[in-house]
């Protein structure tokens, strides 16, 4: 008789930590959520959006789901609350399945965070990087040019790391001041579409080098793309620079500077025998000391 009259005080108190517990990871859940739109729509500057966007969206959402796990599994955790006597068993058993039921919302999150939600994310940031730029300046609406008008704005640095590092460049101009806006994309490191499933899912599986380069001639590479959803594959064949081609992308990466948003360089090499080696780079200070000694 004691002993269950102890258990069942337990219980209670182990019932209204419960209850209290998913009222605030419910209301954390909704407050990040909310926070993170409020941030969003603050940010006034379209490409400043597109990088906070691109930044933190992820991170915000996953945050929130697993605050929604455990309000879950705090709940599961009250049920049959009022009808129930102290019992271990069904404690321990309830117990379990709260655990499991918490993990599976986050692991259904997870896989809606990895697969579906990248395809609304870019639709998203597309938006925000195509939407006609204002000049701040005149308040005239500006006009983006196209990839072949946009190579007389950017120097030949800029150039050369549009085709080295996959990194973009959007020209925006004020046709009556013809001032120009310049912006700066990542088109490394992320996940293609892929053209069956339409999700942003495809990613290198494999390089093949087919010829290697010289010091005169260009070689040749094939990437191969495997979709992490759906599983189609393609081939893409990409040129590899010359060897004596690593003073252009040392001029590349003098122009780039130490500009922050670039997260990692990478340069592969590829000697005459068709070896290849790949070099991690954090940050352009060090790859640029990398293909100083390269190059002597
Ligand atoms: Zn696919």
């Amino acid at each position: 008789m004691q002993e269950s009259t102890t258990g069942d005080a337990f219980l209670n108190i182990w019932h209204h930590a419960m209850f209290i517990g998913a009222i605030i990871f419910a209301v954390i859940a909704i407050i990040i959520y909310l926070f993170h739109q409020v941030k969003v729509s603050g940010v006034k500057d379209f490409k400043q959006k597109y990088d906070y966007i691109r930044q933190n969206e992820i991170r915000t959402y996953q945050i929130c789901f697993i605050s929604l796990g455990i309000t879950v599994a705090c709940l599961i955790n009250t049920y049959g609350k009022d009808s129930l006597s102290f019992d271990w068993v069904w404690f321990m058993v309830r117990l379990f399945i709260s655990l499991a039921g918490g993990v599976l919302v986050g692991y259904i999150a997870a896989l809606v965070l990895k697969y579906y939600y990248p395809t609304r994310l870019y639709k998203k940031l597309k938006k925000w990087r195509y939407m006609p730029r204002v000049n701040p300046a005149t308040g005239n609406t500006m006009r983006l040019l196209s990839e072949a008008e946009e190579d007389v704005h950017l120097d030949e640095g800029m150039q050369a790391e549009e085709n080295v590092f996959s990194v973009d460049y959007d020209v925006w101009v004020d046709e009556k001041t013809k001032e120009t806006k310049i912006e700066k994309y990542p088109g490394h490191l992320e996940a293609l579409q892929c053209n069956n499933c339409g999700f942003y899912t495809m990613k290198v599986v494999r390089e093949e080098i087919v010829t290697a380069p010289t010091q005169d001639t260009e070689g040749e590479l094939i990437k191969y793309y495997e979709c992490q959803y759906c599983g189609s594959v393609r081939a893409t064949q990409f040129q590899i620079a010359r060897s004596n081609d690593a003073a252009d992308l040392l001029a590349a990466l003098n122009k780039t500077g130490s500009e922050e948003g670039i997260d990692l360089i990478n340069i592969e090499i590829i000697d005459s025998t068709g070896q290849k080696r790949t070099y991690n780079f954090q940050s352009v200070e060090q790859a640029q000391k990398f293909l100083n000694e390269y190059n002597s």
